[in-house]
C-alpha cells in the first residue's frame, strides 16, 4: 500500500491530501523521510568539493524538504485534532527528531564547511540575503553544540532529547485538564449569561452527551466569558479555579515535577553553552538581548501598572459594596465587577457589544485592511479537502490576480485542539528553485454560534482574530529565497510586530462602520457606541498589565535562576510573585503548571515579555499612518510590506523597523497606548 504522505501530491495548491491521511502513515513517513534527510546532509557533509555556498549553505536549505512537509502535517494536526494516536506517535517523534537534529548540528564534517564558509564570508561575493543565511546558520550551528567536545555534545544530546520529550507531555497534559473539564449547568444557573452564550452552552452540552443542560468548558471564549457574565458568585469560582489550576490538579496530568526537570535541564545546557543562566543564553539570540533590558522593560510598565490596578480594585469593591457584598472583591470577581464597573462608566458590556462582532464579518474586516494595505483578495474554496469539516479555505491573489497564498481558518474550539490561538503553515514560502508559495492557517477557540445562528465574538475574540491574521501576513506575504529566513522566522521579540500591529486596524470607526453590523438587525454599530468604546479603552488596563507582566517577570525569573535542588514550582511562582508585589486579586495570565508559551518547547521560554518589547515597536508603527491622516497611506504601507510582512528575517530585526520608521521608538509610545503616560505627554 502506498502512503500517501510519500507520494507527490497532485492535489490543488498542492494540499496535504488529507483525506487519504490516516494516522498509522506517520512513522512509516517520518522514518523514510528522516533517513533520506539523512543521507542528503551526509552528501553534503562528505562532498569532496571545497565548500561553497552552493554546495553547502544552499544544499542544507534544500535537504529535508520530505521531513518539513511529513512534519508540518503531522505537527498541525496534532495541535487542532488530535486524538490517543496521534499523542502517541507525538511523544515518540518528539525525542527521535530532536536526535536527528542534534546529529546534524553535532556533524563535525559539515560544521567544518560551514565554519570554513563563515570565516571567509567578506570574500565570498554574498547577496545580503545570503549573507544573512550564512550567518544565521553558522550561529544556529553554534548554539546548537557545534563547538563543544564530544563528551559535552553528547550531554547536550541527551538533554535536548529529554527536554522535548518533557515538552510534550507538559501540553498534552495541559489539554487533558482543558478537555476533560466540562461544567454542566442548569436553567436556573445561568444567570447573567447572554442569550447567544446560552445557546452555544446548550449546543456544546448536547454535543458532549449531555442534552438538555448548558456547558462551559476551559476555551477562553467560554470560561472568560462565564467569568466576565454569570451572576453566580459560587459557579464562578468554580470556574476560576479550573481555568488557574490547570496542570496542577495532582496525578498523571500534573506538571509540576516536569516544569523542575525542564528547568533544570534548561539551566544545564546554557551552562554548557557557557552562559550563566538559561535566560542570558536565550535572550543573546534576541533584540531584547539581555536578562537587563528585559526587566528594564517590565520595569517601565510596572509600576504604573500597579497603581492603576489599585484604583480600579477600588472602583471593583465601591460598586460591590454598594451591592450589600459582605466579601472582598477577589480572582473570580474581577471580570465580572470589571465589567459592571465598565457598564455603570462607560454604558458598555458585553451583551451590547457581541451582537456587532460577527465571526463573519471581523474575517472579512481582516481581509479588507490587508485589501486595502496590500491589494490582497480572498477567494473562498469551497471544494477543497481540509483536515476538518470546520476549516475554511481561502485562495489568496494579488491586485493582478497572481497567487500569494493559501489561508486556512480553523476558528472553533473543539476537545481535540489545544487552547489558545496560533498561525502555522503547511508550507512556508521561499524561492531556492522557482517560486513556492505558502499554505497558511490560522487556529482559535471560538464558540460556535448554535444551530447554524452567527457565532458572536468578545471584542478580544475579535482582536485574537486580527493578530493571528497579521501572523498569517507575515507568511502569505513572505518574499524571500532561503526556507531559513522565510515569513515569521525573525527575532522572538520582533514577531509579534506584525500581528500586534494589525490589531489597531480593527479599533479604527472607519473599520468598525462598515463590519461591526449587528447580527439580526444589520445595522452598522452606532457612533455613540464607537464612541463608548474609544472612551473605555484604558478601562481595567492596570488589570491587563499586572496579569501579563507577572507572567513575563516569573519566566524570566525561573529562567535566571535554574532550579535549586529544592525547587517546587507552586512555591518558587509564589516566591516570584511576592518579590514583585503581586496583588492577591491578580492571578497571572499563564500560572506555570499551564504555561504553554514557556514550557510546551521552548519558543517563548525566557520570551514572554516579547508581547510587550513588540508593543513598543506597534504603538510607534501605528503612528506612522495615524500622522498622514490616512490609515491606509500607500507609501507607508508599502514600507511596512517591504520592510516587515515580505522580510521575513533576512534582516536584523532592528535594521527592519528602521528600514520601516526611520528610527527605533522609545517606551513611551507603548505607555500612551497603555494609557500610563502623564496626561501633559
Ligand atoms: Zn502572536
Amino acid at each position: 500500500m502506498s502512503n500517501p504522505l510519500l507520494t507527490p501530491w497532485a492535489t490543488p495548491y498542492r494540499l496535504p491530501p488529507f483525506d487519504q491521511i490516516d494516522s498509522a502513515h506517520f512513522r512509516p513517513a517520518f522514518e523514510t523521510a528522516l533517513a533520506r534527510h539523512r543521507a542528503e546532509i551526509d552528501e553534503i557533509a562528505n562532498n569532496p568539493s571545497e565548500p561553497d555556498f552552493a554546495n553547502t549553505i544552499e544544499a542544507l536549505e534544500r535537504a529535508g524538504a520530505l521531513l518539513t512537509d511529513v512534519g508540518s502535517v503531522f505537527w498541525n494536526l496534532a495541535s487542532t485534532d488530535t486524538d490517543p494516536k496521534l499523542q502517541e506517535i507525538e511523544r515518540d517523534m518528539a525525542s527521535a527528531l530532536s536526535r536527528h537534529s542534534s546529529e546534524i548540528s553535532m556533524n563535525a564534517a559539515l560544521f567544518r564547511r560551514v565554519e570554513a564558509l563563515h570565516e571567509n564570508r567578506d570574500s565570498l561575493d554574498l547577496t545580503p540575503e545570503q549573507r544573512r543565511v550564512l550567518e544565521l546558520t553558522y550561529k544556529n550551528f553554534v548554539r546548537a553544540g557545534a563547538r563543544l567536545n564530544d563528551e559535552d555534545k553528547a550531554r547536550l544530546k541527551s538533554i535536548m532529547e529529554r527536554l522535548a520529550e518533557l515538552s510534550t507531555r507538559f501540553s498534552q497534559n495541559v489539554l487533558a485538564d482543558e478537555s476533560s473539564w466540562l461544567l454542566l449547568l442548569d436553567e436556573n444557573d445561568l444567570d447573567g449569561l447572554s442569550a447567544d452564550f446560552r445557546a452555544a452552552a446548550a449546543q456544546i452540552a448536547a454535543d458532549r452527551g449531555a442534552p438538555g443542560k448548558y456547558a462551559v468548558t476551559l476555551a477562553r471564549s467560554s470560561a472568560e466569558t462565564f467569568l466576565q457574565t454569570s451572576t453566580r458568585r459560587d459557579l464562578r469560582e468554580t470556574v476560576f479555579r479550573a481555568w488557574a489550576s490547570r496542570g496542577e490538579n495532582g496525578g498523571e496530568t500534573d506538571n509540576r515535577q516536569l516544569i523542575k526537570e525542564i528547568v533544570e535541564l534548561r539551566a544545564q545546557r546554557a551552562k554548557l553553552m557557557g552562559f550563566e543562566s538559561f535566560a542570558d543564553f536565550k535572550l543573546d539570540d534576541t533584540m531584547a538581548k539581555t536578562p537587563r533590558a528585559v526587566r528594564e522593560l517590565l520595569d517601565n510598565l510596572w509600576t504604573p501598572a500597579l497603581g492603576r490596578a489599585a484604583e480600579e480594585r477600588a472602583q471593583l469593591q465601591a460598586l460591590a459594596d454598594q451591592e450589600g457584598a459582605t466579601f472582598a472583591v477577589t480572582g473570580h470577581d474581577w471580570r465580572y465587577y470589571a465589567e459592571r464597573v465598565k457598564k455603570e462608566r462607560y454604558d458598555l458590556d458585553q451583551a451590547a457589544l457581541r451582537p456587532y462582532f460577527q465571526l463573519e464579518k471581523m474575517t472579512a474586516a481582516a481581509f479588507h485592511v490587508a485589501e486595502r494595505l496590500f491589494g490582497l483578495r480572498f477567494v473562498e474554496q469551497k471544494d477543497l479537502k481540509l483536515y476538518h469539516p470546520d476549516v475554511r479555505a481561502f485562495e489568496v491573489l494579488d491586485r493582478e490576480g497572481k497567487h500569494v497564498a493559501l489561508f486556512l481558518a480553523d476558528y472553533f474550539a473543539r476537545p481535540s485542539k489545544r487552547s489558545g490561538a496560533w498561525m502555522s503553515d503547511f508550507r512556508s514560502q521561499h524561492k531556492l528553485d522557482g517560486e513556492v508559495r505558502p499554505i497558511i492557517v490560522n487556529v482559535m477557540n471560538f464558540t460556535k454560534g448554535a444551530d447554524g445562528a452567527a457565532t458572536l465574538l468578545s471584542l478580544d475574540d475579535a482582536r485574537t482574530l486580527f493578530h493571528e491574521f497579521g501572523h498569517a501576513l507575515h507568511g502569505m506575504l513572505s518574499d524571500v529565497t532561503f526556507p531559513l529566513v522565510s515569513g515569521t522566522s525573525v527575532a522572538r521579540d520582533f514577531v509579534e510586530l506584525p500581528s500586534q500591529l494589525y490589531e489597531h486596524w480593527l479599533m479604527e470607526p472607519e473599520v468598525l462602520k462598515q463590519f461591526a453590523l449587528h447580527a439580526e438587525t444589520g445595522a452598522p454599530i452606532p457612533d455613540d457606541l464607537l464612541q463608548r468604546i474609544a472612551d473605555a479603552r484604558h478601562f481595567n488596563q492596570g488589570f491587563a498589565a499586572v496579569e501579563f507582566c507577572a507572567s513575563a517577570y516569573v519566566d524570566l525569573h525561573i529562567h535566571e535562576s535554574g532550579a535549586p535542588a529544592d525547587f517546587d514550582a507552586s512555591a518558587f511562582e509564589r516566591q516570584s510573585l511576592d518579590s514583585i508585589s503581586m496583588p492577591e486579586e491578580i492571578v497571572m495570565r499563564h500560572r506555570l503548571p499551564h504555561f504553554s508559551h514557556v514550557f510546551s518547547g521552548d519558543g517563548y521560554s525566557a520570551g514572554y515579555y516579547s508581547y510587550l518589547w513588540a508593543e513598543v515597536l506597534d504603538a510607534d508603527a501605528f503612528a506612522a499612518f495615524k500622522e498622514t491622516g490616512d490609515l491606509f497611506a500607500p507609501d507607508v504601507a508599502d514600507r511596512l510590506r517591504t520592510f516587515i510582512y515580505a522580510a521575513g528575517g533576512r534582516q536584523d530585526a532592528a535594521d527592519a523597523y528602521v528600514g520601516f520608521r526611520g528610527r527605533m521608538p522609545t517606551v513611551e509610545a507603548l505607555l500612551r497606548q497603555r494609557g500610563f503616560a502623564p496626561a501633559n505627554a
